[in-house]
């Protein structure tokens, strides 16, 4: 709550306000058109049209006083006297050619003049007007359309978006916790912005485009805002779902206009929320024409990425939480080429967190904030504010002097309760059944002393299917994998669900992913890149089809014989993999089981701790 009135004093100016009604020319010109209108409501209701036998008719009777004859009619003003009770005083008739008319007229003593049917002041107003009723209606229909925020006629292209700027913003990578390594990748990030000009000294080139991808509520938000924070610079806050718009081409003149108001401002921090809505991957098919305008939107945010130097100062941070789906041209060198893990916390980090919102409510001096993250794994960082928050809702209401350790209990297991459902939360069982599985995957690794490291070994829980996850980073950039290196991944893929069946006599639910992946791998081995002597060189590689919506086909025609043959390859592949992973972790039983031990307390293992315990237990293969 704190936090958010202090955000919203920092909001100097939002930048497109919803315009207050002013009078224009628009209201005024409404007014005269209405007066004009009851005008002619007033003259109907006195005037009737009749046939020009009746006006005739009426003359000869001598009820007519007055007639005024242009081309296209006759009006004749009544004599009241004469007609009685007036209804109407005058009568309007289509003039026939009548030439004994002005005979008529004389003969009842009827005053009479002609006026020219159409004067320049009418001439001019009859196109003026319909022209102006257009204008008005459509500058209404197009204020419906954008909601209910507006400028004049002209600038309807001004961002709409909800861009927020705050200038003077407090907070500071001290407010965050337990994501340490993002925190080191993005001060170099600060340095540049407090001096953008002398980065680029020694030909560095300054980054533009991060991605900060993680769960929701583990703080990418607030990073970004501390960065600008750290910077002093300000900070430009939009959401990427607020971007697609109903026009074609409206989203990229939003785009355009935010990165102009930005380099205004100059250094400051872009930070884009949902980078997934703008920037889904653009669709292969040329059959669907509908995604024309997010494609525009996308391709106007890749130029304006491209656009900027590193003398700019602009720094363009963007968060997700479904990476794999993004376009890839976004990630390419040069956009946002640097990506920052921001993960859910460990029992360490949870801790830190903890402490920093503990600090805004008046706790007992004896509360363990160790006992209290030991209780939350899985949480993200934005449940434990939360946590904190209910901890004091039920202090207050037993009227308590202080929130103690049990109101925390209490508020978890409300939270935990809602938190089942969203997410699910691990029992102990599973959490260990995890811990082995992932410990397969990283013996294996360990032992064969992979191509890719392995980095880190979670067992926190990260959203629907990953139970746990094992971390490895590529040692250098690989463009080319040999044989040996590929069953090796293979063997790493199913290390996990071979510990399971080792320590538990058991296989579980659990591994499925891992056995698509290694699947892929072998059949890509055996029908692409002939590893498999048996198959030997043709390829039989199923081709993409751009008509049929990206359904594959098969290039090569494959005979019965030939598809029996690549699947028992594809299996004889997977299964020498196999026995290596199975190797592997009988031989390393007291390693697995000494990690798993300190997993099931920290329920992280960083690289330095799997190394050490490596040192003590571990045998290669
Ligand atoms: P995201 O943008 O990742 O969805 P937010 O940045 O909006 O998450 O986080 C919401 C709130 O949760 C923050 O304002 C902060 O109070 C709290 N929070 C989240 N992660 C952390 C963290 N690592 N340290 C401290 N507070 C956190
Ligand atoms: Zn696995």
């Amino acid at each position: 709550m704190e936090n958010e009135k202090k955000i919203k004093r920092n909001i100097k100016k939002e930048f497109i306000q919803p315009d207050p009604v002013k009078i224009n020319f628009y209201h005024i010109f409404l007014l005269i058109w209405l007066g004009m209108i009851a005008y002619q409501y007033y003259l109907v209701q006195n005037i009737t049209t009749v046939s020009y036998s009746e006006f005739l008719s009426r003359v000869d009777a001598g009820e007519v006083k007055e007639v005024v004859i242009s081309d296209a009619s006759i009006r004749a003003t009544l004599n009241t006297k004469k007609v009685g009770s007036n209804k109407f005083d005058s009568i309007i008739a289509v003039p026939v050619k009548d030439d004994q008319l002005t005979a008529r007229l004389i003969k009842n003593s009827v005053s009479f003049k002609a006026v020219p049917s159409e004067t320049f002041l009418g001439n001019l107003l009859k196109w003026l007007i319909p022209i102006a009723i257009i204008v008005f209606l459509w500058n209404i229909v197009l204020k419906k359309i954008m909601g209910s925020a507006g400028g004049g006629l002209l600038n309807f292209q001004k961002s709409k978006a909800r861009v927020y700027v705050e200038e003077d913003i407090h907070t500071t990578f001290k407010d965050i916790a337990g994501v340490e390594e993002a925190k080191q990748e993005l001060a170099e990030i600060v340095n540049y912005l407090k001096d953008p000009n002398s980065f680029g000294r020694l030909g560095g080139r300054a980054p533009k485009g991060i991605l900060l991808v993680g769960p929701p509520g583990t703080g990418k938000t607030l990073m970004a805002r501390a960065v600008a924070g750290e910077a002093s610079v300000p900070f430009y806050h939009i959401n990427g779902s607020e971007f697609v718009e109903m026009f074609v081409g409206m989203g990229a003149a939003r785009v355009r206009d935010l990165f102009n108001q930005a380099r205004k401002s100059a250094p400051c921090i872009l930070f884009i929320d949902e980078l997934d809505a703008l920037g889904k991957a653009r669709s292969t098919s040329p059959m669907s024409g509908a995604n024309d305008e997010k494609e525009q939107t996308l391709n106007q945010l890749l130029a304006e990425l491209d656009g900027f130097d590193s003398q700019t100062g602009i720094i363009l941070l963007a968060a997700t939480n479904r990476p794999e789906i993004l376009d890839p041209a976004l990630l390419r060198s040069g956009r946002f080429d640097r990506q920052v893990l921001i993960d859910k916390p460990d029992q360490k980090g949870r801790v830190a967190i903890l402490k920093i919102h503990i600090k805004k409510v008046r706790s007992a001096k004896d509360l363990s904030v160790e006992n209290i993250a030991h209780l939350t794994p899985g949480f993200s960082g934005a449940d434990l504010e939360n946590l904190t928050n209910e901890a004091a809702l039920v202090a207050t209401r037993r009227k308590g002097k202080d929130v103690v350790e049990e109101d925390f209990t209490e508020a978890i297991e409300r939270i935990v309760a809602g938190l089942e459902r969203k997410n699910r939360i691990i029992n102990p069982e599973e959490k260990k059944r995890v811990a082995y599985h992932e410990m397969g995957h990283a013996s294996v690794g360990l032992a064969m002393d992979c191509l890719d490291k392995v980095h880190k070994v979670s067992i926190i829980p990260r959203g629907i299917g990953a139970l746990g996850y094992t971390l490895q980073r590529p040692t250098e950039d690989r463009y080319l994998l040999t044989k040996n290196q590929l069953s090796q991944k293979i063997s790493v893929l199913l290390g996990g669900r071979v510990s399971e069946k080792i320590f538990f006599s058991d296989v579980s639910t659990g591994a499925s992913d891992d056995l698509n992946k290694a699947t892929d791998i072998a059949r890509a081995m055996v029908t692409q890149y002939s590893m498999s002597d048996k198959v030997g060189l043709p390829t039989y590689e199923l081709k993409h089809n751009q008509f049929l919506g990206g359904a594959p086909v098969q290039a090569n025609q494959v005979s019965d014989a030939t598809s029996q043959l690549i699947d028992s390859e594809v299996r004889f592949t997977l299964e020498a993999a196999e026995e290596k992973a199975i190797d592997v972790i009988e031989k390393n039983r007291k390693f697995i089981e000494a990690c798993v031990q300190k997993l099931l307390i920290d329920e992280t293992l960083v690289e330095t701790d799997l190394k050490a315990l490596w040192k003590e237990f571990g045998v290669s293969a």
